[in-house]
C-alpha cells in the first residue's frame, strides 16, 4: 500500500511516499481501507520533531474509510463497516491498523470527507468549550485563528451556547469567514492590537476565557486581556510553543487559570468518545455545525498541503484522499 512516511524529522520535504505492507489486524484492532484522511497540526509538530517519537513513522492521526478485517477479539464490527477515528498514528496511508475501540460508526448522512474532516478538529473545538471551561450563555471568549480548523468550528460552538465571540484572524478574508461563522467581533491581529482592541470591545472589563491555539505571539496579549479569575486555555503553538511562564503572573493579573489540554485525555473512555463524537457528527449531520473543508489534496501532494497549513494559506479542515 502507499504511505507517507517519516524516515527523518525536518520540513515538508521529509514526507515520503513509500510502499509498504497492507497491515494485519491484532487481536484486538480492525483494518481500515482509508477513504479519506484529514491534516491537523499535530501532523506538523510530529513531522519536525516537536513531539519526539520513534522512526520511521506514517504521519497522522484522523481518518475515515471501511473496515476490511477485524482481529479475533473484535465483536462490535465487521468489514464493511463505515468507520472514523482520530488519535492513532499512521492516518497518511491507503490502510491503517486501528484499535477497535477508538473506531467510531459514520452516520450515513456524512460522506467519508466530512467524517474524516470532523474528528480531530470537531471533538477539540467540543471539549473546549463544553468542558475545559464550560462556556456560558451572555460569556465573552476571545476566539484565536479563528478561521482555521479547530477555530472555525469553536466560534460555532460559542455562538450556539449563546455566548459572546471575538475573534482574531490574520487576513482580511479570513475575517469574513469567522463573521461568517457567527463572531460578534473580528480582530485581524496582523494589523491590529488584539490587546488593545480586545480591552476596548469589552470597555476594559476583559474576556471570561481566551481559547489560544496560536502560542507563542498570542499568549501573553492574552493573559493581559483576562478578566479577575479568567481562564487561558492554552491548546497549542501554531506560531511556536510559549515561552517559559512564572506562575506568580496569575496571580498578579487577577488569581487567572492556566491549563494546556490535550484531546487525548478528554477522549480517552470509551464513553466520553462516544458522546463527543455523537455530538460532532449529528450536529454536522443536522446541519447545526457547518465544516469547512475547503483544500483537498492526493496523499501523493501531502508536502504541499503541510507548506499551506504552516504557511497560514488555509482555512477550515484540509483532507488527503489515498
Ligand atoms: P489551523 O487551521 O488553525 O491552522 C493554524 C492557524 O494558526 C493558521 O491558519 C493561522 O491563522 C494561525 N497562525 C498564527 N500564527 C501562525 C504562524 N506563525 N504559523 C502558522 N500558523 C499561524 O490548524 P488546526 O485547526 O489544525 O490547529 C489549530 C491549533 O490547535 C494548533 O495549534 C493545534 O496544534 C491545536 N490543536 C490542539 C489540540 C489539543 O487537544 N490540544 C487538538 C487539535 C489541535 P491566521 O492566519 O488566521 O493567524
Amino acid at each position: 500500500m502507499k504511505a507517507i512516511q517519516v524516515q527523518k524529522p525536518g520540513g515538508p520535504e521529509v514526507l515520503t511516499l513509500v510502499d509498504l505492507p497492507v497491515p494485519t489486524p491484532k487481536p484486538n484492532e480492525a483494518i481500515v481501507k482509508i477513504a479519506a484522511a484529514g491534516v491537523n497540526f499535530i501532523d506538523v509538530y510530529f513531522r519536525e520533531g516537536r513531539y519526539p517519537t520513534p522512526l520511521p513513522f506514517v504521519d497522522g492521526q484522523e481518518a475515515a474509510g471501511t473496515v476490511t478485517e477485524v482481529g479475533a477479539d473484535v465483536k462490535s464490527l465487521k468489514p464493511g463497516d463505515r468507520v472514523a477515528y482520530t488519535g492513532v498514528m499512521g492516518a497518511y496511508a491507503e490502510y491503517a491498523a486501528v484499535p477497535a475501540d477508538r473506531l467510531i460508526r459514520v452516520p450515513e448522512k456524512l460522506s467519508d470527507q466530512q467524517a474524516a474532516g470532523a474528528m480531530l478538529q470537531g471533538m477539540t473545538a467540543h471539549y473546549l468549550i463544553h468542558t475545559t471551561y464550560p462556556l456560558k450563555k451572555g460569556e465573552t471568549a476571545l476566539i484565536h485563528a479563528a478561521a482555521g480548523g479547530v477555530g472555525l468550528l469553536m466560534v460555532q460552538m460559542a455562538k450556539n451556547l449563546g455566548a459572546r465571540v471575538i475573534a482574531t484572524v490574520g487576513s482580511a478574508a479570513k475575517a469574513k469567514l469567522a463573521k461568517d461563522a457567527g463572531a460578534d467581533d473580528v480582530i485581524i491581529y496582523t494589523e491590529q492590537d488584539f490587546e488593545a482592541e480586545t480591552k476596548r470591545l469589552t470597555a476594559g472589563a476583559g474576556v471570561h476565557v481566551v481559547y489560544d491555539g496560536v502560542g507563542k505571539t498570542t499568549f501573553d496579549g492574552g493573559i493581559n486581556v483576562l478578566r479577575p479569575r479568567g481562564y487561558m486555555v492554552l491548546f497549542g503553538g501554531a506560531s511556536g510553543p510559549v515561552a517559559a511562564f512564572d506562575p506568580i503572573k496569575l496571580a498578579q493579573k487577577g488569581s487567572l487559570f492556566l491549563t494546556r489540554p490535550s484531546l487525548a485525555h478528554y477522549i480517552a473512555s470509551r464513553e466520553e468518545l462516544e458522546q463527543r463524537a455523537s455530538d460532532v457528527l449529528g450536529w454536522i449531520a443536522d446541519g447545526k455545525l457547518k465544516l469547512r473543508i475547503e483544500h483537498i489534496y492526493k496523499l501523493a501532494d501531502v508536502q504541499q498541503a503541510h507548506r499551506d497549513l504552516e504557511g497560514r494559506k488555509t482555512t477550515g479542515k484540509l483532507v488527503l484522499v489515498p
